[in-house]
């Protein structure tokens, strides 16, 4: 074997957790490294969402997604308004296009009020017409704290922080494998310039792919890596002025949040994303799809044009539980404890509200492998 390098702590992935988790790690002195595959860091699941700030509303209480989505948003307005991250607190509004669905929400007013979002209140339909007039319903759920992100500048600024504090991050460089020593962790990193590293630390924050890198690391016990699964998420674009100033969604779906409407920083609405269970990871984007898509927009946009939504463009949630036992699941954060040795961590399942959970996700790491 060649010459071995040796590093303090490893981050594997460079999306907006493993940067997140980085940066944490950096700020608290640690020698960090971050390999990420692609030629660019968040280019694969952060670039493919709909860049919500959200309040925590769904999540059931005491799960980590409740708990690190409410801790996460307060920790991320601030880091926005710190940094000049572009970023809007528009407010969002859920709609119920029946009686039942008005049961629901205030079911959901409970569950936001358990999980610490206290500032969601309901209002009825003559309320909803002035707030919203193209937006129609029984009812809705209005969460102020709701918001939108550039996810790229954040991610910019999570990159700008890892550098200041010594950070390194190599693109092109695919973890291959590796095998937990007494201590430390052995990875082989591919790439134009193959190399071997042997870590103090090593997290494993490789989104859709963090299962296969776990099952590369010889000497893990595999019954420490959760079942996976892929819920596909197609987005339409909207040809024209959005029709409202708030974020619009209806009540959820199994696996997803239903068909809504976000707004990017520019104003320019889509809607998405739908369910759609898969075996391998692709990214098109069927416009027959878009069917499906005009029957559930004009429950709550009536006045929705034929012919007025675009294909855009699709993410995968890295999904824990599947669909027979109802799609849900929380996030899975693995510390020395769980994984079985001292030197290596492991995220399974980050999908939403993974972005605006980010830095309560990397507190949560550093205390799990720093205490
Ligand atoms: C459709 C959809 C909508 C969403 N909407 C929202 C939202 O509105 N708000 C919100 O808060 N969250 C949302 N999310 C969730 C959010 O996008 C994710 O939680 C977040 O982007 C996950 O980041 P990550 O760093 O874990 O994963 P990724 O962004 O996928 O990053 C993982 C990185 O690891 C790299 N990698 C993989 N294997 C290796 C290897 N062997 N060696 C080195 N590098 C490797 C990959 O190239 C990749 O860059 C949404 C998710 C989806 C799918």
């Amino acid at each position: 074997m060649g010459e071995v390098l040796e590093l303090d702590c490893v981050v594997i992935g460079g999306g907006v957790v493993g940067l997140a988790v980085a940066r944490e790690l950096a700020i608290a002195g640690r020698e960090v490294v971050l390999l990420e595959t692609e030629p660019m860091t968040g280019s694969v699941t952060s670039s493919r969402n709909s860049e919500v700030i959200h309040a925590g509303l769904y999540y059931p209480t005491g799960s980590l997604k409740a708990e690190l989505c409410v801790a996460g948003k307060r920790k991320l307005y601030d880091y926005c308004r710190e940094r000049h991250i572009p970023h809007k607190r528009c407010g969002k509004l859920v709609v119920a296009s029946s009686e039942v669905e008005v049961a629901y929400l205030e079911k959901l007013l409970k569950q936001a009020e358990a999980n610490g979002v206290d500032d969601c209140f309901l209002i009825d339909s003559v309320e909803l017409a002035r707030l919203e007039p193209q937006i129609t319903g029984f009812a809705a759920l209005v969460s102020p704290s709701t918001g939108i992100i550039d996810s790229h500048r954040l991610m910019e600024s999570y990159i700008a922080d890892i550098e200041a504090h010594s950070g390194a991050i190599v693109l092109k460089s695919p973890v291959l494998g590796g095998e937990l020593l007494s201590g430390a962790v052995r990875l082989s990193a591919g790439g134009r310039d193959p190399v071997e590293i042997e870590a103090k630390l090593v997290v494993n924050a490789a989104g859709l792919n963090a299962w296969a890198v776990s099952e590369s690391i010889l000497g893990l016990d595999r019954t420490t890596v959760p079942e996976r699964y892929y819920a596909k998420g197609c987005y339409f674009s909207l040809a024209g002025r959005a029709p409202a100033g708030r974020l619009i969604y209806p009540v959820p779906e199994p696996g997803g949040l239903g068909v809504h409407l976000t707004l990017d920083m520019a104003g320019q609405a889509r809607f998405g994303p739908d369910v759609e269970w898969v075996e391998a990871i692709e990214y098109d984007v069927d416009p027959r799809r878009a069917d499906r898509f005009y029957a559930a927009i004009r429950r709550y946009w009536p006045d929705l044009a034929d012919g007025a939504l675009l294909p855009a463009y699709s993410g995968m949630r890295p999904k824990v539980v599947g669909p027979e036992a109802g799609g849900g699941g929380d996030f899975i954060m693995q510390g020395p404890e769980t994984t079985g040795h001292p030197a290596y961590a492991a995220l399974y399942g980050i999908e939403s509200p993974g972005l605006t959970a980010s830095m309560a996700i990397a507190e949560r790491v550093r205390r799990l492998m720093l205490g």
